[in-house]
């Protein structure tokens, strides 16, 4: 099967998802602000909506009082890498920390800093800054000219073009203060190749935007009776997955499916030599297999997109899937975990690279999937019990060789 194009009204939802004013700790721009606006135009009156008190995530529940529905919770993380105010200098430099970022990759690029106006303590954006660290060349010493020497995250700094006596003040008088969120300002666009678009933030906002596309079909078809699906949108992710473990602790599903970004192998330079399976943009969404990922579950997985020949790439990961599957792990819930990753080039970026058909893809797989477990086989859906029953065992196997 051909990847399925994105159609404009797709690629429009996808888009204003993406530019939501999501940072770390912020994320109500998406969650209370975006996506619950969306979900309240397409939600049956029945599902439940969750918030919370320590964080700004939020989920949707389509059988709030169903506790005996197998429950599959789907999670994409709403949170943007973080970008912040560290100190305002006498020069009228603000001095920025970042979690997630090279430093050499936000130079010179545009950002928007939020901070509190003090007459009304209510955030405001401040447009017109770029980030910074060595100025002219001119003033840099000969290694960083020649490339032998980089930037450390501790030069990094907002120009925000102050100047005059005492710039440090004018600054502290805007309201602006340590821990002030700052984005990277560039609109998501289409890419010159096929089907590919660009922008900051695809981390991870294509994985939520699966998740609302996913509660968005099943909330017109309403062809489930026996699931209970579950729509999360974490907090948290990109400082140690924070989140997903309290929404697992909160709700105990059966099986959570992590829906977040993975690297696209092939075209990453300088990592030939580290022996990544060469996922691609264009390729299809990857399987996470490994760690704490069931191996029943992947192997339905991968059966299904054969089927329906679904293309699907499998990458294998050490102890920990690096997303939100660790959240019931961490939570001490016992849930099937399923990791399912849109392959990105020039990940934690400005210009992160995606292509529409791997997102539909990933629609499809879990629709499919879900269409699995709801009929499950011989017209038995997938139950608890199968699910605690069926683990692969290696031992049940006749031994195959190609020299016979
Ligand atoms: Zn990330």
């Amino acid at each position: 099967m051909p990847l399925k194009k994105m159609n404009s009204e797709e690629f429009k939802r996808l888009t204003t998802l993406l530019e939501c004013q999501s940072p770390v700790g912020f994320e109500a721009a998406m969650t209370h602000g975006f996506l619950a606006q969306e979900f309240a135009s397409f939600a049956p009156a029945e599902w439940a909506k969750y918030t919370f008190k320590g964080n700004a995530g939020i989920i949707f529940d389509t059988k709030p009082h169903d506790k005996e529905a197998l429950s599959i919770m789907l999670v994409g993380h709403a949170d943007k890498i973080r970008l912040q105010v560290r100190s305002i200098g006498k020069d009228g430099k603000i001095w920025v920390d970042s979690d997630g970022f090279l430093p050499l990759t936000l130079i010179g690029h545009k950002v928007v800093l939020y901070s509190q106006d003090p007459q009304n303590g209510r955030y405001r954006p401040l447009k017109g800054g770029t980030i910074e660290a060595i100025g002219a060349i001119h003033f840099a010493d000969p290694k960083l000219r020649s490339g032998d020497r980089g930037i450390k995250a501790n030069q990094l700094y907002l120009e925000l073009q102050m100047y005059g006596k005492n710039p440090q003040k004018d600054l502290e008088k805007l309201g602006i203060a340590p821990g002030d969120p700052i984005l990277l300002q560039r609109p998501i666009s289409r890419g010159f190749s096929k089907d590919t678009f660009t922008g900051p933030y695809l981390d991870n906002g294509l994985g939520c935007f699966v998740t609302m596309e996913v509660a968005r079909l099943m909330a017109k078809d309403q062809k489930y009776k026996n699931l209970r699906l579950i729509f999360a949108f974490a907090p948290f992710e990109e400082i140690g997955r924070f989140g997903s473990r309290i929404m697992a602790h909160k709700i105990e599903p059966d099986i959570l499916m992590a829906i977040d970004v993975t690297h696209d192998y092939k075209a990453a330079p300088g990592v030939g030599e580290q022996r990544f399976p060469e996922t691609t943009i264009g390729g299809g969404v990857a399987l996470e297999t490994g760690s704490i990922t069931s191996p029943f579950l992947n192997s339905l997985l991968r059966k299904i997109a054969a089927k329906e020949k679904l293309p699907l790439q499998i990458q294998s990961c050490g102890r920990d899937t690096g997303t939100d599957a660790m959240g019931p792990v961490f939570a001490s819930i016992d849930a099937a975990a399923v990791s399912l990753g849109i392959p990105l080039r020039n990940m934690h970026t400005i210009s992160e690279v995606g292509h529409t058909g791997d997102v539909m893809a990933t629609i499809k797989l879990i629709e499919l999937f879900l269409d699995y477990l709801e009929k499950g086989e011989n017209g038995k859906p997938l139950s608890r019990a199968a699910l605690a029953d069926n683990h692969i065992r290696l031992n049940a196997t006749n031994s195959s060789s190609l020299n016979n």
